[in-house]
């Protein structure tokens, strides 16, 4: 099962089906240097992942004093009726 909160980006967490790099890897151009920015498709395929191992409404975000990510789990409390 993907971790999200071990790599340097959430989205390193699943392969790239666009330019095939692996787990933990940075998508790489045709000419095999470093792409600027992660493709779209694996950018797409982490959210699904995700979203299927924390539900719709969990975020990630990067906690600057435990220098990590933490997954957050949506409030599950229902607003309070007037
Ligand atoms: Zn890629």
């Amino acid at each position: 099962m993907p971790d999200f909160t071990i790599h340097t980006h959430p989205v390193l967490a699943v392969p790239c089906p666009d330019c095939r790099a692996a787990t933990g890897a940075w998508c790489k151009r045709p000419s095999g240097h470093r792409a600027a920015d992660l493709h779209r498709a694996r950018k797409e395929a982490a959210d699904r992942v995700f979203i299927s191992q924390h539900g719709p409404d969990a975020t990630i975000r990067f906690d600057e004093d435990l220098d990590r990510w933490q997954i957050e789990a949506a409030d599950i409390c229902a607003p309070a009726a007037p």
